[in-house]
Parts: C-alpha cells; sequence; structure tokens
C-alpha cells in the first residue's frame, strides 16, 4: 500500500475551505483516531481507487445507495441519457410517473408519492403533513434512529451524531426540542407510557422499522404490530422512515418483507424513502395513504415544495438502479456473500479471543465490539470503541473500506464476488489479530 500522501494533502487545504474538511461529518475520521480521511479518485464495482493510487474493497456503498456497485453500466446509460436530454426542466416529466408507479406497485401503503431531493426533506416533510393531518404537533421517536438533521429529529440522534457524540445537536430551540418524545427501541411499554402521557398531542411516531443507524436491529417480534396499534389507539400516524431499508432486503420495504410476520398489521400511514431509489443521485421521496397525502399542496394546506425535485436525472438513475434489482436471484447473491463474510468474520473474532456480536439482515450487517446482544441504542453504546478504531485502520491499510463508525453497517452489493470476500476476510483475520494484541 501506498502512504496516503496525496490524501493528507488534499484533507490540509479541504480544512482551509470546507468547515472540517467534509461535506458530511459522519466522512471525517475523527471518531476513528482523527486525521485525514482517505481521498477517493475513482470508483467501478465494489473498488475504490484513492488519490494514491491504492485500491479498496468498499462496503460503504457510499451509506447505503450504491447498492447496484459503483458505476454500474445500466445507471450510468440513463444518467448519460438524462443528462443529454437537458438535466432541469422546473416543469413534471414522464420519468417521475413511472418512478412513483415503481414505488407504489413494490410498497403497499404508499397512494401517493412526492419527490424530494435527500432522506431528511422526505423526513421533514413527513413530519409537516402528520402535523398538518392530525392537527396535534409532538412526534415520538425512538433513541438512536437518525431520520436526518431537520430540527425535530435531531434529539437522541443515531449514527453520525453518536459517533461524533452530539446526539442532541447544538443550534435547536428548546421550543423545538418540547416537541419530541423520546422512547427506547424495542420498548413497547415505554411507548405505551409516552403516548398516555401527552395522549392528544401526539401526531405521529416515527420509526425505522429495521433500524440501520445503530447497527442493524431488527424489530423484536409483535414490536412493529405494538407500535402500529398503540399509536393508532391514540389518534397518532405511524411514520416509517425506509431510507436505509427500502429495496435494501427485498425489492420492496420492510412492509413487505418476509422477514417480518403479519404484514397487515405493520402497515404505516407514512413513509420517508431515499438513497437506493435514486441509483447513487440526490433523491428523496414520501408517502402514504391519499387521504392524507392531500394535504400536501397543491391540493391541500401543508406546503411543501423543491427546485430539483423529481430531477431527471434522479428519476432516471433511480429508475436504472430499481430495474437492475428486479433482477433474478440478486438478493439471494448479496445475502450468499454477506453469510460467507459473518461467517468468517465470527471464526476469526472467536480464533483471536475478540468479543464480537454480528447483526445480519441479508446483504447488511453491523459489527459490535461486545459481549452481549445489540437490540436497542444503549446496548449499541456500550460496545468498545476503541477496538472499532483499531479494527477499521487495520482493515484500511489492508485495502478494505468500511464507515468510519461504530454504529454504521457493511453493505453488500450486487458488485461483490467471491473473490472480494476471500481479501476481506484474509485482511479481517490479520485486523483481528492486531486488535486483540492491542
Ligand atoms: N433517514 C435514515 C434512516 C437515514 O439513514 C438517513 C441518512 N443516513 C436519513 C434519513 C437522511 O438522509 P439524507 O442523508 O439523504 O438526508
Amino acid at each position: 500500500m501506498n502512504p496516503r500522501t496525496r490524501s493528507s494533502q488534499l484533507y490540509e487545504q479541504a480544512l482551509e475551505h470546507i468547515v472540517g474538511g467534509v461535506n458530511s461529518p459522519s466522512r471525517s475520521f475523527k471518531a476513528v483516531g482523527g486525521g485525514a480521511p482517505v481521498f477517493m479518485a475513482n470508483a467501478k464495482g465494489a473498488h475504490f481507487t484513492d488519490v494514491d493510487g491504492n485500491k479498496y474493497i468498499d462496503y460503504l456503498a457510499a451509506y447505503g445507495p450504491i447498492i447496484t456497485g459503483h458505476a454500474h453500466p445500466h445507471i450510468t446509460e440513463a444518467i448519460t441519457k438524462a443528462a443529454q436530454n437537458g438535466i432541469l426542466y422546473g416543469t413534471p416529466t414522464e420519468l417521475e410517473i413511472q418512478l412513483a408507479m415503481m414505488l407504489k406497485d413494490s410498497i403497499p401503503s404508499l397512494d401517493k408519492v412526492r419527490f424530494v431531493n435527500s432522506g431528511t426533506e422526505a423526513v421533514m416533510s413527513t413530519i409537516r403533513v402528520a402535523r398538518a393531518y392530525t392537527k396535534r404537533n409532538k412526534i415520538i421517536k425512538f433513541a438512536g434512529c437518525y431520520h436526518g438533521h431537520s430540527d425535530l429529529v435531531l434529539v437522541a440522534a443515531g449514527s453520525g451524531p453518536s459517533t461524533l457524540g452530539i446526539p442532541d445537536s447544538a443550534g435547536i430551540p428548546t421550543s423545538i426540542a418540547q416537541e419530541v418524545i423520546t422512547v427506547p427501541f424495542n420498548n413497547l411499554e415505554a411507548l405505551r407510557e409516552a403516548l398516555e402521557h401527552w395522549s392528544d398531542q401526539i401526531a405521529a411516531v416515527m420509526v425505522e422499522p429495521i433500524v440501520g443507524n445503530f447497527g442493524m436491529v431488527m424489530p423484536a417480534p409483535g414490536f412493529l404490530e405494538g407500535l402500529c396499534k398503540l399509536a393508532h389507539d391514540y389518534g397518532a400516524l405511524v411514520i416509517y422512515d425506509e431510507v436505509i431499508t427500502a429495496f435494501r432486503f427485498h425489492y420492496g420495504s420492510s412492509q413487505t418483507y418476509a422477514g417480518l410476520d403479519n404484514h397487515d398489521q405493520i402497515m404505516p400511514d407514512l413513509t420517508a424513502l431515499g438513497k437506493i431509489i435514486g441509483g447513487g443521485l440526490p433523491i428523496g421521496a414520501y408517502g402514504g395513504r391519499k387521504h392524507i397525502m392531500e394535504q400536501v399542496a397543491p391540493l391541500g394546506p401543508a406546503y411543501q415544495a423543491g427546485t430539483m425535485a423529481g430531477n431527471p436525472a434522479s428519476v432516471a438513475s433511480g429508475i436504472a438502479c430499481l430495474e437492475v434489482l428486479q433482477g433474478e436471484g440478486v438478493y439471494e447473491e448479496m445475502e450468499r456473500l454477506a453469510i460467507r463474510l459473518t461467517d468468517g468474520l465470527r471464526e476469526s473474532a472467536d480464533r483471536h479471543g475478540v468479543a464480537m456480536t454480528i447483526n445480519r439482515i441479508r446483504g447488511a450487517f453491523s459489527t459490535h465490539f461486545c459481549d452481549h446482544p445489540v437490540t436497542d441504542y444503549d446496548q449499541a453504546q456500550d460496545t468498545d470503541g476503541e477496538k472499532f478504531a483499531a479494527f477499521f485502520r487495520h482493515m484500511l491499510d489492508r485495502g478494505v473500506c468500511l464507515a468510519p463508525s461504530k454504529y454504521e453497517a457493511w453493505f453488500l452489493t450486487t458488485a461483490h464476488v467471491d473473490a472480494d470476500i476471500d481479501q476481506t476476510l484474509q485482511a479481517a483475520d490479520e485486523a483481528l489479530k492486531l486488535v486483540a494484541a492491542g
């Protein structure tokens, strides 16, 4: 591996001009010992090349969207064609309808959708609609779930904010923070108490139905059923944030995922989408039941708009990405590789005496340096961040790129192959040996 000299130089330069040197805090290496993050020069399939010419296997997948691997020819072609036809019109276009129909066909609770530009916007808009519809102000969220960086949901937020030790962001007025109640994930009793306490004030219960932001965490059996029932009993709406989960585990969302039961009892009123549905270009979408979505302008009084919303390039990229995911056996193959990888990691961790909990859901998984299960945010926090940081660095030095945070997942893509897994397991065995030696 070449020294990452050019990355360090670029980081110095970036620090002068870009706050913290990064355009999203989750890209910083602050939580893994600091210093320059790796500046990538290009990416193809499951591989990166950095500005110093080093090669890496990518498990970051750009925090989720790149499920087909980088520069997938079908997506690149769709984006090129869209660009050649003009990248932004400010008028409706036909492709927007096609992507909306693809989402509706695979996510049954969507009667009507609206495209926005990011997951943050999608979530923010669902909250506005829920408030407009219920004429109530408060929302309940779950500790450690991350729902983007809008004011209301940056209270007890997991993922990036937790990694940097700022789950409750500065700059959010107390008056707004008071409108959010946080309860532990997988804890129906705490949810019931909160609903009872603020009974006629809760507009919505917002949840990542399968958590992707304090590791990958499945809802306990009955949790989503209980959540939907309780919320509705108290006149609140249910919002699923499926920005990570939609199209992640199968062609569809958690609402119809075979790993969850009683699909008719876990239907949300509103859903926020993003990441994969744009195939790597900026996108978000939200949608839900017709009578609720009809709150949104121009039909209703809840205003939400966007100059870039539904732009032809993002929409074409999203359609192309979903088309790739419709291919025969793509999810099965990602899962097969993820099983090989997690089995191998487990063996190496055991061999070297490193305590590790692995939560895998099909082609995505999280590794936690601890000897207890991780089913809620407290347990995810109570893991060894120093060991993770050492592991992260040893992996990077061996050409494996993970997210620089103990809370983030590893994502398999349709571009990974067995040789990538072999190389990753070899690197992981060496890395875990070094972690064990301290
Ligand atoms: N919701 C969830 C569940 C997410 O994981 C994220 C991003 N990691 C967001 C919302 C925000 O999406 P974006 O970064 O596109 O604004």
